[in-house]
């Protein structure tokens, strides 16, 4: 769709490197816009289990295809969304959808992008409750997705959020970890149910022992405290073959899958499809 609107508008555009203010105000109204007629969409890229190769989850991506500028990207309209408290109507169309989705993969968790803004949000819990219930799904399919942005405030906040959505039986994940500072003191104050390494540690595994050095520790550490650790942003053979020795237990990048349309992930996922990615031969053949 986005194709048809014509090769010279394929180019991410990029408000936030925009001067004008304008432009952002533009933007803002027409993502409101886009929420109110369900002109967004998502896309879900599919995790794989570090020792099976079974596909265990997929990660709720948004998508926006703006009707003149063309696709435009989550790092570029998200924090949009979050100055002008957009967020709260986008993050919540995204969990409908994906909660609605998810009973086309039964045995697979579907994960969920939170920002910081809407999980300190008075209600949000009551949100994902209704929401769970509306679309009947079981809390345990859910995860959650936040990165260490959300611990700019009180802790109070997060941590009685955190307790009720565990209560339920929602997961927790710390996403991008390892990207920016304290992250240790967070670990210990903080239940979390899942690690997710950030990609730049995972990029760097060809060159560089320290990477690798990392990465182990990570693994050994969310493993030592129980939590399930996720690496993403595997786009070799090489980094994927890394990951499952020092035990990482799901892979999650371009090299395992790409992020996908419901449509074009499901054969993918139910195991049925043409269009096996790359990865799932040599993972079978090893
Ligand atoms: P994230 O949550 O860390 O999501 C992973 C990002 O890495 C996605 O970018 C995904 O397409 C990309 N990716 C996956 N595999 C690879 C790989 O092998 N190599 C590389 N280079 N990239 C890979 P995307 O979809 O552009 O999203 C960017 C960020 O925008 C997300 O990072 C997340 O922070 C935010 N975001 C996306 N959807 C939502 C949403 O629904 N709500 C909120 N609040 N934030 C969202
Ligand atoms: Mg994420
Ligand atoms: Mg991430
Ligand atoms: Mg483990």
């Amino acid at each position: 769709d986005a194709k048809a609107n014509g090769r010279g508008r394929w180019s991410f555009f990029d408000p936030v490197m925009e001067e004008d203010v304008r432009t952002r105000d533009n933007i803002a109204r027409e993502l409101r816009h886009a929420i109110d007629t369900n002109a967004l969409s998502v896309a879900y890229q599919p995790q794989v289990d570090g020792i099976t190769g079974r596909y265990v989850a997929v990660e709720t991506l948004v998508r926006w295809a703006h009707p003149e500028r063309g696709p435009i990207n989550p790092a570029s309209f998200v924090p949009i969304a979050e100055e002008t408290g957009l967020i709260n109507d986008l993050g919540l169309w995204v969990l409908r959808r994906a909660c609605q989705d998810a009973h086309r993969w039964p045995d697979v968790a579907i994960s969920v992008n939170i920002s910081p803004t809407q999980f300190r949000h008075p209600r949000f819990v009551d949100h994902v409750i209704a929401t769970l219930a509306a679309y009947d799904l079981p809390p345990s399919r859910l995860e959650i997705e936040v990165t260490e942005s959300v611990f700019a405030g009180k802790d109070s906040v997060i941590l009685t959020a955190m307790r009720q959505l565990k209560e339920l039986g929602v997961r927790i994940a710390l996403d991008d970890f390892g990207s920016g500072y304290s992250s240790l003191s967070y670990l210990r104050r903080f239940p979390f149910d899942i690690l997710k390494i950030d990609r730049d540690f995972v990029s760097n595994v060809g060159e560089c022992e320290q990477a690798r050095a990392i990465l182990r520790t990570i693994v050994d550490l969310g493993s030592a405290l129980g939590m399930t650790v996720v690496a993403e942003g595997i786009e070799t053979a090489e980094q994927e073959r890394f990951l499952m020795a020092i035990g990482c237990d799901r892979l999650q990048g371009y090299y395992i899958a790409r992020p996908g349309s419901g449509e074009e992930i499901e054969p993918i996922i139910l195991g049925r499809g043409l269009d096996v990615p790359t990865s799932l031969g040599s993972r079978l053949a090893s």
